[in-house]
């Protein structure tokens, strides 16, 4: 008898401030959406934000989504770096702008820290661009090793984050 694969949940955070961010951003819902032996299960609204560490580019358009996925973490992070590529995404230097960012916020309660891959993501309780959107289609989750999301999201109450409207989005 086969048995079934072992599903799990992983939170993606999704980030872009070039070439209109806003197509990136749908364009890659429906890109995890695709992803082999994987459903997307969850989608925030569009947040615009801030640039964080390098003031001098555009404002970002952030999301987070949920999906359940038979793949291996690892598998996970290959497959969502080659969609960045097919974004066209240069990894010039950090906090540069770019086409699209792909992050893995968590993957179940896994806490883990590879060459390549941390989890949960070192820098997500301190980001409210992450925070608010999780936020929306997760309001009970919990950060391993941090807390709730809305304690994390109360330390950082000064960035500066809106919903972008229905009307901004083509
Ligand atoms: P960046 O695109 O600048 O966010 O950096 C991506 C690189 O960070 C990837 O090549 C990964 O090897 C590494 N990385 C470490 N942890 C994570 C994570 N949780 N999600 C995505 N990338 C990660």
């Amino acid at each position: 008898m086969l048995l079934a694969a072992p599903y799990s949940h992983a939170f993606i955070a999704l980030g872009s401030n070039l070439e209109n961010p806003i197509h990136h951003i749908l364009q890659a819902f429906d890109e995890l959406a695709k992803l082999p032996t994987s459903r997307l299960l969850e989608y925030s609204s569009l947040y615009r934000s801030a640039p964080v560490g390098r003031l001098d580019q555009p404002d970002f358009i952030n999301a987070v989504a949920l999906i359940e996925t038979a793949l291996s973490p690892q598998a996970l992070l290959n497959a969502l770096l080659a969609i960045e590529q097919q974004h066209g995404r240069i990894r010039e230097s950090l906090n540069a702008p770019r086409t699209l960012d792909l992050d893995i916020l968590m993957i179940d309660d896994l806490q883990c820290k590879e060459n390549n891959l941390t989890l949960p993501h070192p820098r997500m309780h301190q980001r409210a661009f992450v925070l608010q959107p999780l936020m929306e289609i997760s309001p009970n989750c919990h950060i391993p090793g941090q807390g709730t999301i809305a304690q994390s999201l109360a330390a950082c109450s000064e960035q500066r984050l809106e919903q972008v409207k229905e009307n901004d989005i083509k």
